[in-house]
């Protein structure tokens, strides 16, 4: 149980808009997607994202995002949800039925798996590569060096709908770099959409190009552990 007092969700979501659309006008870029991370968030606080009219949102537990969310799918139809955590390919099948973007494709063995299971369900999802950028040993991604040819192969081989590319930059280390090889991998293989900056650093990534923002702890405030 939180110890904290319930946040505002709704004055939390207005504030982050606010702040995105600061960094939008003094970077001269479109709105990115807000991807409401209400991962290990207790559902009162849910339900206030949804009250506010928020209606994307990333979970990185198939079983939890599970829990959460197949109910609330049948009466809540526009709902949009992105996995952004790690998938074991024996989940694969579960996580292609219940969410709409996979943001972490990130080996062969994966982007095959979801191949197949997207076209037994007839569910072509749209996809991201998680890219790891600062080359951490303990993280998932694929490594920036390999990024091209697998990014070649998901696209030709697999026939996966490749929309761009994530990364979590490391923790300490300032994330402009992280954010800059993105988009420079993106670009140079003609991938638009780029899914960067949490709540510590989104404006940041906002001014590197970012579409997508994957923000947890500013709007929901802080995850039991
Ligand atoms: C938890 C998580 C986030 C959100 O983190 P906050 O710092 O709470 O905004 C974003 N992306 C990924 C992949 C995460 O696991």
């Amino acid at each position: 149980m939180s110890s904290e007092i319930t946040p505002d969700i709704a004055a939390n979501l207005a504030a982050t808009w606010q702040n995105i659309d600061v960094a939008c006008a003094s970077a001269g870029r479109d709105r990115p997607v807000l991807v409401a991370v209400s991962k290990r968030q207790p559902d009162d606080r849910i339900d206030a994202a949804l009250a506010a009219g928020h209606r994307v949102f990333g979970e990185n537990r198939v079983q939890e995002a599970q829990q959460r969310w197949s109910d609330r799918r049948d009466t809540i139809p526009d709902l949009t949800l992105h996995l952004i955590g790690p998938l074991q390919t024996n989940k694969v099948a579960e996580a292609v039925a219940l969410f709409d973007v996979i943001e972490i494709v990130d080996r062969p063995k994966l982007a095959r798996a979801l191949a197949r299971e997207m076209a037994g369900q007839d569910r072509r999802l749209p996809c991201y590569i998680q890219v790891n950028t600062g080359e951490e040993p303990q993280k998932s991604g694929i490594m920036p060096m390999e990024a091209d040819d697998f990014i070649t192969f998901c696209r030709d081989e697999c026939g996966l709908m490749i929309e761009g590319l994530m990364c979590i930059p490391p923790q300490d280390e300032e994330p402009a770099m992280h954010f800059a090889l993105l988009r420079t991998i993106a670009a140079r293989n003609g991938l638009s959409g780029l899914s960067m900056g949490m709540s510590g650093d989104f404006e940041e990534a906002v001014g590197f190009g970012a579409t997508s923002v994957r923000v947890g702890s500013a709007i929901f405030g802080a995850r039991d552990v």
